[in-house]
């Protein structure tokens, strides 16, 4: 977002893997090698860079936040991700979760309901080939990139939407928030294995609301 990138900020960033990462139990070699590499900062307004390594979501404008760092890690992981993976990443935001996803080696296509947002994003991820921002309605899904093999999503609906589950991979992975009961929110996650599909509750969250066809009514 800021063309001059300004000290690095590695020790900030070794604290935060320390103290809000691995100390909640994350261990996925490639999560803590892309997280360690990723400048959170250039993905927030200069009003809220100086927080970046804060251990909570910050605002980005229109509401809208960047994720905590560890619910960005715990996705990753649960997302089992790995190099080559194609990632659709539900709720582009800022670009960050984008930013780690690709940092993992993932091709990872990013969608985003509001369109300055997904702008901003853009420009910020300008230099990573490897993420596509797209405008639109991420629970649709993207028919013409499918089929993934994860599906990651940063808001929460009441449901998975149907066409995910027709985009994933077999063996794919969907991790979002589901909220059935309103204000209770579970992170979950659901494997394909041929028709079935396996579902794991990963514990509580708090997200924004999942818009668009198949979120929030
Ligand atoms: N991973 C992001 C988190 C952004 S918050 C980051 O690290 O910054 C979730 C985002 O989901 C918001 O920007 C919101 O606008 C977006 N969103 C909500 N419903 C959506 C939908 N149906 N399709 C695409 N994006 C959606």
């Amino acid at each position: 977002m800021d063309d001059d990138p300004g000290p690095d900020r590695a020790a900030e960033r070794e604290a935060m893997l320390e103290w809000h990462i691995r100390a909640r139990g994350i261990s996925d070699r490639r999560v803590l090698d892309a997280m360690a590499a990723v400048p959170r900062e250039r993905f927030l307004p200069p009003s809220t860079a100086g927080d970046a390594y804060a251990d909570s979501p910050l605002p980005i404008g229109h509401g809208q936040t960047i994720s905590q760092p560890y619910i960005v890690a715990l996705t990753a992981e649960a997302g089992r991700l790995k190099p080559g993976d194609r990632v659709l990443d539900v709720g582009t935001g800022s670009g960050y979760a984008a930013a780690v996803y690709a940092a993992i080696g993932a091709e990872v296509w990013s969608i985003e309901y509001v369109p300055q947002l997904a702008e901003q994003a853009r420009a910020a991820l300008a230099d990573l080939p490897s993420v596509h921002v797209v405008e639109g309605d991420g629970t649709l899904g993207l028919p013409d990139q499918a089929p993934f093999d994860a599906i990651l999503a940063a808001a929460a609906g009441p449901d998975i939407p149907a066409p995910w589950i027709e985009q994933l991979a077999d063996g794919g992975r969907i991790v979002m928030p589901l909220e059935r009961v309103a204000g209770w929110q579970q992170l979950v996650r659901a494997t394909r294995r041929g028709e079935d599909l396996a579902l794991d509750d990963l514990g509580g969250v708090r997200f924004v609301p999942l818009r668009g066809a198949h979120g929030v009514r």
